[in-house]
Parts: C-alpha cells; sequence; structure tokens
C-alpha cells in the first residue's frame, strides 16, 4: 500500500474517532485518523460527565490524571420545586477534564494514534476520500465526524438540543457534585451544575430550539432565580447535542457511522460521550474482522436497545414538559431506596 492507502480511514478525531482508532492501532491494520481541528481535545466539546458503571462495562478510561471530579452525590430537580436527591458511598460518576480525555485516547490508551489534524475532508465518493490536501484511499471508512456533518442526515429543530456551558469561578457545592434541574424554559434538556475543581464549576442548559432564544441568554435568566449557581464566567462552549431516536442502520457497504451521526446518545441525560466510545470501539472491531455488518448486528442487539429505552422514557419524561417530569419524579419517590439508587446511579 501506497502512504495514502488504508485499510480504514477514520473520519474525525473526537470520541467516536479515537476509539476505533485505539481498536485499529493494537490490530496492526493500516488506518489514519482524519481531522479538522489543529489540537486533540480543542475545542472543548464536552462536560464530560459519565456514568462510572458504564465507563467501566465498555472499557473508557478512568486513569486519575484525567478526571476533574468524582460524583458521588446528586440530584434532580424541577424549577417548579419537586426533587429526588441521592448519597452513595462510592462513586458513580466521573466527570472527564475533557482536554486530557481526549489526549489520553489519542496517545495513551492504546499508543500513539495514527491522526492527522488540520486536515478537512471534503467529500467522500466510493473508497476515495477527498481532502483538502489531496485523496486517500480507504477499505473501509469510519464516519465519526460528529452532529449535523455534512456526511450524516440534517437533523430538526425538534431533533437536536442546542447546548451551552460556562465553567464559572465558584466554591464546590457543600451538598451535591451534580445537579440537574428540569424546567420548561429548557424544552426536552434541562440546565446542570456540575463539580469542576476546587474553585470551578460547569454550568449549563441543553434544549430543542423551538423557542429560538439563546443559549446564553436562557442560562443567564435561569440565574436570576438559582442565585447558587452564580459566578465569575471564565469560560465559555456550546454545541448541538443530537437527541431523536438512534438510527437504524449503521453500515451501509463499506461504510460505518458511529457517535453523535447515528445519534448515539442517551436521550436521557443527553449523555454521548458512551455511545460515541462504544459505536466507534463496536465498529473498529469489526473492520478488524473483515465483516462490517458485526457492527450492525452489535448495534442492533445491544446498542441500539440500551439507547432506545432512554429514548423512550425521554419521550415520557418531557411528554407535558416540567408537569409530567414532576409526575415521574412523584412515583419514583415510592421505589425503594435501593432501586432509586440503582436507577438514577446507572444513568
Ligand atoms: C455542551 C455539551 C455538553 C455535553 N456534556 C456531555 C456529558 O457531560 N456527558 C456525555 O456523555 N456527553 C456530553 N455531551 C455529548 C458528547 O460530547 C457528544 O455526544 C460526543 O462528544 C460525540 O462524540 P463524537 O465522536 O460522535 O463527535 P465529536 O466529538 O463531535 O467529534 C467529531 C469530530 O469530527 C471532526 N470533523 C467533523 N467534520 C469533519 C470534516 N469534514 N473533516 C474532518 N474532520 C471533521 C470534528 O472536528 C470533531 O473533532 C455534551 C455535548 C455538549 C455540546
Amino acid at each position: 500500500m501506497t502512504g495514502s492507502e488504508f485499510d480504514a480511514v477514520i473520519i474525525g478525531a473526537g470520541t467516536a474517532g479515537l476509539s476505533a482508532g485505539a481498536i485499529l492501532e493494537k490490530s496492526g491494520l493500516s488506518y489514519i485518523i482524519l481531522d479538522k481541528k489543529k489540537e486533540i481535545g480543542v475545542p472543548v466539546r464536552s462536560t464530560g460527565a459519565v456514568s462510572i458503571d458504564w465507563v467501566r462495562r465498555i472499557g473508557m478510561p478512568t486513569d486519575q490524571s484525567i478526571v476533574s471530579a468524582e460524583i458521588n452525590s446528586m440530584s434532580f430537580r424541577t424549577d417548579t420545586g419537586n426533587k429526588i436527591s441521592l448519597s452513595y458511598d462510592r462513586t458513580v460518576g466521573i466527570v472527564y477534564d475533557f482536554t486530557k480525555y481526549e489526549k489520553f485516547l489519542a496517545q495513551k490508551m492504546a499508543g500513539k494514534l495514527n491522526t492527522r489534524l488540520e486536515t478537512r475532508v471534503l467529500s467522500v465518493k466510493g473508497n476515495q476520500i477527498e481532502t483538502e490536501s489531496g485523496t486517500i484511499t480507504g477499505k473501509k471508512v469510519i464516519f465519526a465526524a460528529g452532529p449535523q456533518s455534512s456526511f450524516g442526515k440534517k437533523l430538526q429543530k425538534n431533533e437536536v438540543l442546542v447546548a451551552y456551558e460556562e465553567i464559572r469561578k465558584a466554591e464546590p457545592r457543600k451538598d451535591y457534585q451534580m445537579v440537574l434541574w428540569f424546567s420548561d424554559k429548557a424544552p426536552g434538556g434541562y440546565f446542570w451544575d456540575f463539580a469542576e475543581s476546587m474553585d470551578t464549576r460547569k454550568v449549563g442548559v441543553c434544549y430543542y430550539p423551538v423557542t429560538g432564544r439563546q443559549p446564553k441568554d436562557v442560562l443567564h435568566e435561569f440565574d436570576e432565580s438559582f442565585p447558587e449557581i452564580r459566578g465569575e464566567c471564565i469560560s465559555t462552549m456550546a454545541h448541538q447535542i443530537p437527541l431523536g431516536s438512534p438510527a437504524e442502520k449503521v453500515v451501509a457497504g463499506d461504510y460505518l457511522y458511529t457517535g453523535d451521526m447515528v445519534n448515539a446518545v442517551l436521550n436521557t441525560t443527553a449523555g454521548g460521550l458512551q455511545g460515541a466510545f462504544w459505536t466507534g470501539k463496536a465498529a473498529g472491531e469489526a473492520v478488524v474482522k473483515g465483516d462490517a455488518g458485526l457492527y450492525q448486528i452489535k448495534w442492533d442487539s445491544e446498542i441500539r436497545p440500551w439507547l432506545m429505552k432512554h429514548h423512550n422514557l425521554h419521550r415520557r419524561m418531557h411528554r407535558k414538559g416540567v408537569k409530567s417530569i414532576s409526575r415521574l419524579m412523584t412515583l419514583a419517590k415510592f421505589m425503594p431506596m435501593s432501586v432509586k439508587k440503582k436507577v438514577f446511579g446507572g444513568l
């Protein structure tokens, strides 16, 4: 093979692409990961919160050097006053330092991956991947280009959340490391306050952009009623989160689609890192075994059912906005504590 021919070309060096790359790196097959960005892990693309049970189950990294906070108590609230709060005697979630986390995936999890940055993919025709700096051939192409990529399905307003987060200078909360507020001001999503460091917290909002209002304005308006989340803003992050039904087909011939491109996002929490990691890994494994169809089988039998459970619950939760969430919270209060802890801690 020449320097521009690979067994697999991966488009996107986010969680999904890097997770696929880690599998290929270990296999000895030739591969390359292309990304338009200048640096792995920049810009920050995620709050980085994940449930520890799932992280362990699918083999995501837990190295202390990439974890900025651990979660062992959490509170789910409505802005109308209902709430469920839980404390655990163990860590149930972690918050990654996102830049360190992506760099870890690219450099340490399986060794240094073969990435080519500052390389925008312009088009893909057959096995030819046209980039700004020339054409590359891939026997298989793993698409991991994130939400709203021109290589994926165009999402409608009711299929994608806008998300905005500020890192704020503020002391850690004394009560919980994670608070989510559901509100009609954030249809389909929620406001959040996550622990980050001893003097910073991550405060944000995500919602279906049906009102046309800017997320920054929506978050700042929320601050007025909840002064506990106020603090000097140090940095901001904004992006989109696909939030609809997971795709049915993830493989088409030599093409394998992963991560946000196939809506591998847990609709209840808008968490997509685990789905991105799992789909990237499954796509990589299928390529290594020489049968792309194995990825579709894994998707149909394990990944999609997991996502569908969250998708259906999300629809129930938000059917009548905050009213239905409040009702479900009231019902959940009658669950035995052990069940409640398992359900909420495993999200
Ligand atoms: C504000 C916010 C907070 C979030 N918080 C959480 C959280 O706490 N927990 C959680 O689990 N999930 C969270 N998510 C969701 C999660 O971040 C995403 O689901 C996940 O990062 C998707 O990974 P991915 O690899 O599919 O896509 P991405 O991480 O978007 O990676 C796609 C990559 O493809 C590259 N690319 C795109 N087009 C091209 C092209 N033409 N040529 C070359 N490169 C290209 C991009 O530069 C990018 O690096 C959050 C999302 C947002 C927006």
